[in-house]
């Protein structure tokens, strides 16, 4: 049997290690982002779990 599943620090290495995790204001679930969402004019991240969206530099 073989044993495989994604790892998540495999897959935040995936970005170089420079992945922002933010946490979602209305459910409290806690999603990596890119760094560049923090920039003053980036786009709001939306929130994989109730899809809100929300500006990542007023989360952290
Ligand atoms: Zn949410």
């Amino acid at each position: 049997m073989t044993m495989q599943r994604q790892d998540p620090a495999g897959e935040a290495g995936k970005y170089g290690g420079n992945t922002v995790w933010v946490a979602c204001p209305d459910c409290r679930t806690w999603f990596p982002v890119s760094p560049r969402m923090q920039a003053p004019a980036a786009p709001p991240a939306c929130c994989p779990q109730c899809h809100r969206e929300f500006m990542v530099k007023e989360s952290v």
